[in-house]
């Protein structure tokens, strides 16, 4: 029997904590180290799911702002989620774990669709499974896909790795003084304007009611920490 305090867990990603200290792509040394860390919360027992964004590589909306069509450059951000996702698999497999890329964009002479039941099928056969391309549609984000597919799959949370160790009042990088909340309800979120995820994302973990927990995956061991039950980064809750 496991004493995690969590069974099956989503874990968001971004783009961004791919590249370390590069300004574009994949950093091989960071992606092993945060693969690591996610066989290590599977070995300990939980079922996990990834959800990676793409913004190390292409974002739709700035692609957009330097003149490209933005339903393409929501398309060429879906497949650089895409790409991240198939080096993820890569790094999972190098260190010796089992794991299936299920896309919402059919691409499967790459990798397999994304099929609810199949992936609660691998999730229970004890392979990591990394839900690719977001919702499969423009005008989202991955922070959408990863609430839509936590939702799915019956996630007990949605983790949401950033650079900060929480959420905090103010921008801690501009003001030493902000203050991190242990805590929240989702009415606090959306009554300060904080900025946990975007707002149809935050939306879909409101109305399922959803816990979310933001923290630093910069520190090793966190996300091992967080299934224990340790009370890590900010969790938003009813
Ligand atoms: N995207 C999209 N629909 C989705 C998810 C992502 O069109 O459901 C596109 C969008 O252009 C987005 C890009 O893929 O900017 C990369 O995702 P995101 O910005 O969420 O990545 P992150 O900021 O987490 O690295």
């Amino acid at each position: 029997m496991s004493d995690l305090a969590y069974r099956r867990i989503l874990l968001k990603l971004s783009g961004e904590a791919l590249m370390g200290d590069e300004d574009y792509g994949i950093d091989p040394k960071v992606i092993s180290r945060l693969a690591h860390e996610v066989i290590g919360a599977q070995q300990a027992g939980a079922e996990v799911a990834l959800v990676i964004g793409g913004g190390n590589i292409f974002r739709g909306a700035g692609l957009a702002a330097a003149g490209m069509d933005r339903v393409t450059g929501d398309h060429m951000g879906m497949l650089a989620t895409i790409i991240n996702a198939l080096a993820m698999q890569d790094a999972l497999e190098k260190l010796g774990a089992s794991c299936r890329v299920l896309s919402a964009i059919r691409i499967n002479q790459v990798c397999e669709d994304y099929i609810r039941r199949r992936a609660v099928r691998h999730l229970e056969k004890g392979r990591i499974v990394i839900c690719a391309a977001g919702t499969g549609n423009p005008f989202f984000t991955t922070d959408s896909g990863a609430a839509l597919r936590a939702i799915e799959i019956g996630a007990d949370l949605l983790l949401k790795a950033t650079k900060v160790d929480g959420v905090y009042d103010r921008d801690p990088k501009k003001h030493p003084d902000a203050t991190r909340f242990d805590s929240l309800s989702y009415d606090d979120v959306l009554s300060r304007d904080l900025q946990v995820m975007d707002t149809a994302a935050f939306a879909l973990c409101r109305d399922a009611s959803l816990p979310i927990r933001i923290f630093d995956m910069s520190q090793p061991g966190q996300l091992h920490r967080i299934l224990r039950g340790e009370a890590i980064g900010t969790l938003v809750s009813s």
